[in-house]
């Protein structure tokens, strides 16, 4: 037998429910074993791919016990160094097994095991010129931002680029990312969602002519992978990508930029419960390079970072160019005739604009005709069968559709409490305005934009384009339209429904309805032409309200601050949910309650833990879902309390049953 001149344990690093990593013995054949490197090995029976996280000298399982790496599958590390130490403190951070945050880290086809393709070699980067087009002259603000973030190209700096829609942030990006290139450096652009900013990306390529490759989740896999290697292999200058491509392998990487990173869609809301906000933080601190999170309304994490001079503001307070902000009307509906939802002095302001040939773009959150529909005799109101939860009515095509589980039915015509006959649709959907809008103005078309009009791929492409091309005079859409998109004819924007965010009992529901409602004012008032955001509501006097209109987003995150100070909320305390679903409640709280029991004393007094609770929506698609609430002052308590929470559950017998999930730092306790 040859001897082997480098450590006999691979410790691999598997995507299975078990935590911790499984050692195999290496063996002769093959390449030499890094970390990084990819394995077939054999375990509980069947054939999996992991990754080789460490090579060591001995293990704690006898050697008879340990089995042999069925083969190593890469010549050289296709995980770089850095992404593994990144997927280490995830791992650590999230409390999850390092196997399910490399899984959540890489293209499905790499961790399938596929062999990587030869990336087309002409894409090398011997680009001469590497600006296309000049950029604008900057005005001073930018300018001093666009300095700053040059002067920290090489070290660790978060910054936070902070100004409206159309103060130019993204002319900032531009050109500190092309003093980047110039240094030779790669570029990683986050931004919430791909489909949604195809003007941001045609930025992008119209003024460099570098390499740019793009990793989002509607690209096939092949293609995915394929993106990703050019990443990997330094052929692409630039990544823009959505959350999971924080984790992209980049090996010349020298700037991060997160746009609109506040958004909610950079926190993964199963599997391992990263924020790429947050990780692209502890990337750049890692690699020792600046990152820039650029918004408008940032969360109210950000500033508290901001206070505690953890990461520093670059502000852009003036719209860049000619543009200006538009106004805010609060539209007061107490009392007020409406129809449909629509008060008639808003119907009269759309009818104005059309006059002028300008466009109306009213905007509500939630789509269907209406979430309800409820019997006029008896008060029922149709359930979903698997969730608790309420069936929303849809009108085309006809029928009732949970919205948690997707179940559809078709719309009775009787109760099926007291068999009357009278059913009522209640509350507002965009289906529902829509045909308000199209009773009011019979000879105008109307443009709806959520879920449902977008399924098709392309379609969205297709309706901005219609909307800038002033097809449509009448707008109405969900969040979908809410986001990256700079529409200069809008010259009036109405949110149908403020009050639903004002009386949430998530404790982030305020702090999101302003970021709305400051993000959908955004989509107006481009160009030279001003615009106005009426805000439909029955509470004009509410205090956050009347201080993000009359003060601003700072002010109002402000008070929304000293809110969860009091409140003893994130930011000033850490926060963690534990959450566990099955197909009955009881073995749900007993598992709890025992975990619950299993913290030490110590940590009962630094953390405090309530529950075992139902999640607001206790059952869900015929599952129940059960959690733990854990805040601390203290983090590392904190974190404490969840690794022997984690340990507990990973090791409990009546666990083996039951999923479960942590969440560190939750968006929401949903
Ligand atoms: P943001 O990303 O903050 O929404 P942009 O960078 O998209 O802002 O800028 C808004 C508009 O103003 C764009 O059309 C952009 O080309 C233009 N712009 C940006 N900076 C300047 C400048 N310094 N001078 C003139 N126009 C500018
Ligand atoms: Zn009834
Ligand atoms: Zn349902």
């Amino acid at each position: 037998m040859t001897e082997l001149t480098y450590p006999p344990i691979a410790k691999v690093a598997l995507d299975v429910p078990l935590r911790g990593l499984f050692d195999y013995i290496v063996t002769t054949e093959g390449p030499v074993p890094q970390e990084g490197m990819r394995v077939r090995v054999s375990f509980g029976g069947r054939v999996k791919i992991g990754f080789i996280a460490a090579c060591s000298e001995q293990s704690a399982v006898p050697a008879h016990k340990l089995k042999p790496l069925t083969a190593i599958l890469d010549e050289t590390p296709c995980i770089s160094a850095d992404i593994l130490r990144l997927c280490r403190w995830a791992a650590d951070y999230y409390h999850a097994p390092l196997g399910a945050v490399l899984a959540g880290a890489l293209p499905t086809r790499l961790r399938q095991g596929h062999a990587l393709p030869e990336t087309k070699a002409d894409m090398a980067m011997e680009v001469i010129e590497l600006v296309r087009l000049q950029g604008h002259d900057l005005n001073q603000e930018q300018q001093t931002a666009v300095e700053q973030i040059v002067a920290a190209l090489g070290q660790f700096k978060a910054f936070v680029l902070d100004g409206i829609t159309g103060s130019g942030k993204t002319e900032v990006y531009l050109q500190a990312i092309a003093k980047a290139l110039e240094q030779r450096l790669q570029v990683l652009v986050l931004v919430p969602e791909i489909g949604l900013t195809p003007q941001m990306i045609a930025r992008f390529t119209d003024r460099f002519a570098v390499p740019i490759t793009l990793l989002h989740s509607r690209l096939t896999e092949k293609q995915r992978l394929h993106n990703w290697l050019l990443a990997a292999e330094g052929k692409a200058q630039i990544v823009i990508g959505t959350r999971s491509s924080v984790w992209a392998v980049m090996p010349r990487l020298g700037l991060i930029i997160v746009d609109e990173a506040h958004d909610g869609s950079y926190k993964q809301q199963d599997g391992v419960h990263y924020s790429a906000r947050d990780v692209a933080v502890q990337r750049a601190y890692q690699n020792n390079i600046p990152v820039v999170l650029g918004s408008a309304t940032h969360s109210l994490e950000t500033l508290y970072n901001v206070a505690e001079n953890r990461f520093t503001t670059l502000f852009l307070r003036e719209r860049a160019g000619a543009a200006q902000l538009g106004r805010f009307k609060v539209l007061d509906i107490r009392n007020e005739r409406l129809q449909e939802g629509l008060s008639t002095r808003l119907i009269k302001e759309i009818a104005a604009r059309m006059e002028k040939g300008e466009q109306s773009l009213l905007f509500l959150n939630r789509r269907g005709f209406s979430p309800i529909l409820i019997c006029h005799h008896c008060g029922w109101v149709a359930p979903c069968p698997h969730c608790d939860s309420y069936m929303t009515l849809h009108l085309s095509p006809q029928r009732l559709h949970c919205h948690h589980c997707n179940t559809v039915r078709d719309k009775p015509t009787q109760c099926l409490n007291c068999l009357g006959d009278v059913l009522m649709p209640v509350g507002l959907g965009t289906e529902r305005i829509e045909a308000v809008l199209k009773k009011a103005f019979p000879n105008t078309e109307v443009l709806r934009i959520d879920k449902d009009t977008t399924r098709k791929k392309g379609s969205m492409e297709a309706y901005l384009e219609a909307i800038h091309d002033e097809r449509y005079l009448i707008l109405i859409g969900t969040q979908m339209l809410a986001k990256g998109h700079h529409f200069s004819n809008v010259t009036l924007v109405a949110i149908i429904d403020a009050d639903s965010g004002l009386f949430s009992s998530e404790f982030r529901a305020t702090e999101h309805l302003a970021q709305l409602i400051v993000q959908v004012a955004g989509r107006s008032g481009r160009a030279e032409k001003s615009g106005e955001i009426w805000i439909q509501t029955r509470h004009p006097e509410h205090p956050l309200l009347t201080t993000l209109l009359a003060k601003g987003y700072h002010d109002f995150a402000e008070g929304v601050l000293t809110e969860r100070k009091q409140a003893q909320l994130p930011p000033y305390t850490y926060m963690a949910i534990i959450r566990v679903r099955g197909s009955k409640p009881a073995p749900l709280q007993a598992l709890l309650t025992a975990a619950k029991l299993s913290l030490s004393v110590d940590n009962n007094e630094a953390v405090r833990c309530l529950g075992p609770a139902p999640s607001p929506m206790e059952k869900r698609d015929k599952v129940y879902h059960y959690q733990l609430l854990l805040w601390s002052y203290q983090r590392a308590k904190l974190h404490q309390a969840l690794a022997q929470l984690t340990h507990f559950l990973s090791t409990a017998k009546n666990a083996r049953a039951v999923r479960w999930s942590v969440d560190v730092d939750p968006y929401d306790t949903f």
